[in-house]
Formats: structure tokens, C-alpha cells, sequence
């Protein structure tokens, strides 16, 4: 093993993982796709060099993006996904039977062409007949809708590049109009520690909250995202992230999860005092 794949996060720290082989590199129109091999994290893809999900740990991130909001809405059949082109925040929701439709707003057809060739387990439901895929940018494709998704999941890159738009207050008042009266927004809140990540994290929450009248935010530990402590936003028109939870209809569903559990679910909205501190001076 000679080869490492180093993503910097600060200027003074970084995460690195020995490579055994590269399986994919290639230039698409809108960003650097890699895909590398490794002992310890099986296959990752990376995007322009940052890390976008590995094997190893992609369910802590997909188990909540979507398990959350999906616990808490009482009949989530019509969904939006934007991003998440790698199929993880897909194969999630088609473990419900409820699920009646997902369209999947990815900007870069060949992230998931890669992904279905390369990290099959990931991918493995972006063919079901529920799921439709429209190859556009999200920025562009909410604004055409009204009163129509039931749950929107925001699983974008970072808030620089093609994801950048997905950041702006245009973007959250725009899928606030196109959730229905009851509808819940989840989305990638980025990582409260390092200050740069906590100034996007700061700046997020401030451009969510002028668009929904409830906005939580939760976390979990993801190993290979910047200092493994990552957020994810909540935002609703109705519903309450802990007091409209309904454990028992939810666990009576028996999924099989690996990090999500009902009572995980409450306890990732209790966050330290330094990160409610951070949300509080928006
Ligand atoms: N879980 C990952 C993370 O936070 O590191 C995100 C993974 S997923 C691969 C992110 C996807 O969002 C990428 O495939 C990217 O092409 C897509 N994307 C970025 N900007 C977009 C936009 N404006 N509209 C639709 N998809 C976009």
C-alpha cells in the first residue's frame, strides 16, 4: 500500500487514509469524481478531493438524513431528494413500503453512473419503479413546485461549487412553498468544530430559519467527515422533531437499522453547549 488519500481539513490538520487501489478518476462537467479502494473504509468516494461517503460509515449519514424526518411524519409518501446522487439517501427510503414516489434531483449524471458501477451497495436501489431521476440542478427545479412534497432531503456537497446554491435563502424559502402544509425539510448542516465549518453551519441556520416556522438542528458522529462530529438541520411547517415522534409506530415497522434507533432519534437534538451557543448567535 503506497498510495494515501489526504483531505485537509484546516490548514494544520487533515484526514488520511491508505489507499490499497484507485478504481475511477475522471473529470465530469461539473467536478473531480474519484473512487478509491481502502482496508479500513472499503471503497469512498471523493468529489473534487473531499470525502463524500465511504462504506464503512455511509449508514451513520443516510440512517439520519432520512430516518429522522421519516419517523416523525405521520404519512411520508411523495419525496423530494437533491443531491445524494450516490443512491444512499435512495436505498433508506425504499425500505418503506408507505413510500409511494421519490424523485432524486442530482446535477451530475456521472456521479451516479459511477456509484452504480463502483459502490454497488450504496446504489443499489436508484433502479426501483418508485424512484425517477432528473439529471438538473436543484436551485432550478424547486422553484417549480407548490404545495407537492410531503419531505424534501437536501444531501448536497458543501456550500461551494455546484452545492453552493443549495445554501441560499432562495433555495429554503422555494422548497418551504413546494412542501405541502405539513411537509419537513432534512438537510447536510455541515460540522460545528473547526471555525470554518462553523461559520458555514452559523450562516445555514440563519438562512433556514426566515423560511420555516420550526427549525431544529441534530447530530451524529461520522468518522471520516471534518473532527467525525457532524449536524443535520430539521426544518417544519408543523411537526415537532421529539414530541410528534411516534416510537412505537416506527419501531412496529421493523426496519433493521445500524445507527438509528428511536431513542438516538431524541437524543440527537440534545447538542452541546457550545453548538447550541453557535446556532443561538444567528
Ligand atoms: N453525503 C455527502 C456529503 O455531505 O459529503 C453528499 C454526497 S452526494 C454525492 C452530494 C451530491 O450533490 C453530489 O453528487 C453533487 O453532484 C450533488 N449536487 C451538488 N450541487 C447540486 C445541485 N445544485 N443540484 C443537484 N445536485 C447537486
Amino acid at each position: 500500500m503506497n498510495l494515501v488519500f489526504t483531505e485537509k481539513h484546516t490548514e494544520n490538520v487533515g484526514l488520511s487514509i491508505g489507499v490499497t487501489r484507485q478504481l475511477y478518476s475522471g473529470q465530469s462537467e461539473f467536478q473531480l469524481i474519484e473512487v478509491f479502494e481502502s482496508e479500513d473504509f472499503g471503497r469512498f468516494l471523493a468529489l473534487d478531493g473531499f470525502m463524500m461517503l465511504t462504506e464503512k460509515d455511509e449508514f451513520i449519514y443516510h440512517e439520519m438524513i432520512v430516518h429522522v424526518p421519516m419517523a416523525v411524519h405521520p404519512n411520508p409518501r411523495n419525496i423530494l431528494i437533491i443531491g445524494g446522487g450516490d443512491g444512499g439517501a435512495v436505498r433508506e427510503l425504499c425500505r418503506y413500503k408507505s413510500v409511494e414516489h421519490i424523485d432524486l434531483v442530482e446535477i451530475d449524471e456521472q456521479v451516479v453512473q459511477v456509484c452504480k458501477e463502483h459502490l454497488p451497495t450504496v446504489a443499489s436501489d436508484l433502479d426501483d419503479s418508485r424512484v425517477k431521476i432528473h439529471y438538473e440542478d436543484g436551485l432550478r427545479y424547486i422553484r417549480r413546485f407548490t404545495d407537492y412534497y410531503d419531505l424534501i432531503i437536501v444531501d448536497s456537497t458543501d456550500p461551494f461549487g455546484p452545492g453552493e446554491g443549495l445554501f441560499t435563502k432562495e433555495f429554503y424559502g422555494n422548497c418551504n412553498k413546494a412542501l405541502k402544509e405539513d411537509g419537513i425539510l432534512s438537510n447536510q448542516h455541515e460540522s460545528p468544530f473547526y471555525p470554518l465549518d462553523a461559520s458555514a453551519v452559523r450562516q445555514i441556520h440563519k438562512r433556514v430559519i426566515t423560511s420555516f416556522p420550526l427549525c431544529r438542528v441534530y447530530q451524529a458522529h461520522i468518522p471520516t467527515y471534518p473532527s467525525g462530529h457532524w449536524l443535520f438541520g430539521f426544518s417544519s411547517k408543523k411537526y415537532h422533531p421529539v414530541k410528534d415522534l411516534d416510537c412505537q409506530k416506527w419501531e412496529e415497522l421493523g426496519l433493521k437499522t445500524r445507527y438509528y434507533n428511536t431513542k438516538l432519534h431524541k437524543a440527537s437534538f440534545a447538542l452541546p453547549t457550545y453548538v447550541e451557543e453557535l446556532i443561538r448567535e444567528v
